[in-house]
């Protein structure tokens, strides 16, 4: 991966977002699977000059924020998605696998023009804008219908959000449908079916996360044999790191 121009949907006033490539040192910056720590990364991989992003991270919309996410998770990783679950009646691990490129094409939007100022008004009384990053801040650690309420309270540009609240949020989703799904998954022991949440966003993460263990052996490897600093193999690219990881590993 060297570098992505990914286009946004939905965010007033940017048409979409240049990365850098991932690095070791990006890898191994990764801290909290949540909001912030997403922002984190993608404010570090902002690529900045000339061509770069005139925007904060936080100021994306999340929906946008979810494709910026996938397109990374994809050019990493491939479409494919596998995950393993436990049974909720017999207790059996079984794996779940479906591919990005479904989930994005489910999740793809009806077609929508960006309001100048952001403002959406699907019907008279109901006016809002959609969600960001800097939202999601505002109410991390904030518990369930709370959180919501004082979302929708930033996000409305009329009305109050304990009466049209619901109303709003169906239109927010149809306007923009997060990556975030109920899914169906059948046991194969014991055929119970069962919801699973898929989330794109902690998935990522996790997975980002639970590569750090490899990470820290391609480093110790090339550093053995190529006897680079830490920091010059932490800035190599992901890509370039496993392709001397793989150089030396064969030989
Ligand atoms: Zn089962």
């Amino acid at each position: 991966m060297n570098g992505l121009f990914i286009p946004f949907l939905y965010t007033p006033g940017a048409q979409g977002m240049h990365l850098r490539g991932l690095t070791g040192a990006d890898e191994l910056s990764v801290e909290a699977n949540n909001t912030s720590g997403v922002l984190a990364l993608l404010r570090s991989l902002s690529q900045n000059g000339n061509n770069g992003n005139r925007f904060d991270a936080a100021a994306i919309v999340t929906a946008d924020r979810d494709r910026v996410i996938a397109r990374l998770y994809r050019t990493l990783y491939g479409a494919k998605i596998s995950s393993t679950l436990e049974c909720r009646g017999c207790g059996q691990k079984f794996d779940l696998d479906f591919s990005l490129d479904d989930l994005l094409a489910h999740c793809y939007p009806a077609e929508v023009s960006i309001p100048d100022d952001g403002m959406y008004e699907p019907e008279p009384g109901i006016r809002f804008r959609l969600p960001t990053g800097e939202d999601e801040i505002a109410v991390e650690g904030v518990d369930g219908t709370t959180a919501v309420n004082i979302l929708l309270k930033r996000c409305m540009g009329a009305g109050e959000p304990e009466i049209i609240g619901e109303s709003v949020q169906i239109k927010m989703a149809e306007l923009a449908p997060v990556l975030s799904q109920e899914m169906q998954a059948v046991c194969p022991e014991c055929g119970l079916v069962q919801q699973v949440l898929f989330d794109m966003q902690s998935f990522f993460m996790a997975r980002l996360t639970a590569e750090r263990r490899n990470l820290l052996e391609e480093v110790h490897l090339i550093a053995s044999h190529y006897h680079w600093s830490h920091r010059e193999i932490l800035d190599l690219t992901r890509t370039e790191r496993k392709h001397y990881a793989f150089l030396i590993a064969e030989n």
